[in-house]
């Protein structure tokens, strides 16, 4: 399926490694000029050299930078002619006890989990509207639909942000505009996130790492742990022009896992 995306500019937050990878990757293969953004100079200017190998057709810009800050904002910003596409992503706040979390720990979260993404949609929704095309798409978690106890800061943030997309997405000033935003929810992917979280685990209980991965690998209904090509395709597809009806949905792709019937 042609996703009617070619020419089309996307900024791709948080894109060096994992999920936010992905979809840089998925949406370069359509055709899509993309801005990616990390914190890590070598491993960006390394994806940067792949996604430009993957489709010599498109242009693809790197940005170093923290994107929770307004500097990292502004400067991805600034290299992205127009953005057409958005992808919101950044590092997961750590998990911990809730007693341990003082005012500053929790700022933390919100500022990368919460406040950066709507900073960036407030930055380039209205911009879209006007040229009758745009899409965002925040990369939240499987945890937002089941919370995970440990990982209160992120329930609580990216809580805050699905409140916030769920009542903006229907503004008809966008969704009668040909703005789309939506939540990909993620589940259990085998990135390097989810490969040091299991080291650590391992590390913390004595156990072998392989047996830590089969036991979480094995509690999937899918059986296995899902792909950042998988997770970016799902992307590509919610910016996609047949994407265009839907509008504030929280997609979630976790093989199975939430066991709810909606
Ligand atoms: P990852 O660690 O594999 O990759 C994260 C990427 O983001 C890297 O390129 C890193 O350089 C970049 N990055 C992180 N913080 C940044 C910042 N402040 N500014 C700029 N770049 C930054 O992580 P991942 O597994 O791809 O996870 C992406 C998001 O999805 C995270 O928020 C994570 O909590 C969430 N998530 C992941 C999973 C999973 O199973 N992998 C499950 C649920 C939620």
């Amino acid at each position: 399926m042609d996703l009617g995306l070619n020419g089309k500019w996307a900024l791709v937050c948080a894109a060096s490694k994992g999920l936010g990878k992905g979809c840089a990757q998925a949406l370069a293969a359509e055709g899509v000029n993309v801005v990616i953004t990390a914190r890590g100079a070598e491993a960006l200017a390394a994806t940067v050299a792949e996604l430009r190998a993957s489709n010599p057709s498109v242009q693809v810009r790197g940005v170093v930078g923290d994107i929770t800050t307004a500097e990292g904002r502004a400067n991805a910003l600034a290299a992205c002619p127009q953005v057409d596409i958005l992808v919101n992503n950044a590092g997961g706040p750590p998990p911990g006890d809730f007693r341990d979390w003082d005012r500053d720990v929790w700022i933390a979260a919100l500022d990368a989990n919460m406040l950066t993404p709507i900073e960036l949609i407030k930055a380039v929704v209205d911009g879209m509207a006007e040229r009758g095309f745009g899409r965002v798409v925040n990369i939240t978690s499987g945890a937002v639909k089941a919370p995970i106890a440990t990982l209160g800061l992120s329930n609580g943030a990216r809580s805050g942000l699905t409140g916030f997309v769920a009542g903006l997405a229907r503004q008809p000033q966008l969704a009668a505009r040909n703005v789309t935003i939506n939540n990909l929810l993620p589940g259990a992917f085998d990135t390097e996130r989810l490969q040091k979280t299991m080291a650590g685990a391992a590390a913390t209980s004595g156990r072998p790492v392989e047996s830590m991965r089969d036991q979480r690998r094995l509690a999937i209904p899918a059986q296995r742990f899902g792909t950042a090509e998988e997770f970016g395709a799902a992307c590509a597809f919610l910016c996609s022009v047949q994407a265009g009806y839907i509008t504030g949905q929280n997609v979630l792709q976790d093989g199975g896992s939430f066991g709810g019937a909606m």
